[in-house]
C-alpha cells in the first residue's frame, strides 16, 4: 500500500470511529495507525502482544486494557477481523471487503499472498447464486509456514501446541505414518 493509500484507509477508519461515537483520544489514535501500519506497511498479521510493544515504542504510557478496547470497536465497524488459530492468542487482519481471505505464516504472522485472490472470492461469492443459501461477510483464513521461517528451519514440529500443528498429526494418523 503506497503511502497516499495508507493516509486515505486511516482517514477513513478514524471518520467511522469518530461516527460511531467512540471518543477519539491521541492513544487511541496511535494504537490504529500502528495496527494499520504493522499490517499494511510490513505485511504482518500482529497479535495483541505485538501491537502492545510496537504501541509502546511511541507512547510506553499505553495499556493492553486501551489496545483491546480500540481493536474491539475497529472489529465491531466491521474495518479488521480477528483470526485464532489456536496460537493462545488472536491475531488482527484488515478486512478487503464483505469477503476477505487472510493467508498468513502460522510462525511469524506474515500475510501471504494468494494467487488469484479475486477469482477465489468470486468462487465464495458464486454460492449466494443458489436460492437457499444467504452469505454473510466473513473473513476465511488460511495458514501456513512462510519461505523465510521455513529456510531458517521451522516446521510444523515447531509450531507452539494448537490446532495448526494438531491437524498435522491427525492427518498422518490418517495417512498411516508413525506418532512419534
Ligand atoms: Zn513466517
Amino acid at each position: 500500500m503506497n503511502e497516499e493509500r495508507f493516509k486515505t484507509k486511516k482517514e477513513e477508519i478514524m471518520a467511522a470511529i469518530k461516527e460511531s461515537g467512540f471518543r477519539m483520544t491521541r492513544q487511541r489514535d496511535l494504537i490504529v495507525a500502528t495496527v494499520l501500519e504493522r499490517i499494511e506497511k510490513e505485511d504482518i498479521a500482529p497479535g495483541m502482544q505485538e501491537i502492545l510493544t510496537s504501541v509502546q515504542e511511541l507512547d510506553p504510557s499505553i495499556g493492553m486494557a486501551t489496545i483491546y478496547r480500540t481493536v474491539e470497536v475497529l472489529s465491531k465497524l466491521g474495518f479488521i477481523s480477528l483470526i485464532d488459530q489456536g496460537e493462545g492468542f488472536n491475531r488482527v487482519t484488515l478486512n478487503q471487503g464483505d469477503i476477505t481471505i487472510h493467508a498468513f505464516c502460522r510462525n511469524c504472522g506474515k500475510s501471504i499472498s494468494i494467487p488469484n485472490e479475486k477469482d477465489l472470492v468470486d468462487s465464495i461469492r458464486e454460492l449466494t447464486l443458489c436460492d437457499e443459501f444467504t452469505l454473510l461477510p466473513q473473513a476465511f483464513k488460511i495458514c501456513g509456514i512462510c519461505d523465510d521461517c521455513r529456510s531458517k528451519g521451522v516446521s510444523l514440529e515447531d509450531l507452539p501446541p494448537g490446532r495448526g500443528r494438531g491437524m498435522g498429526r491427525r492427518c498422518r494418523r490418517r495417512r498411516g505414518y508413525k506418532e512419534d
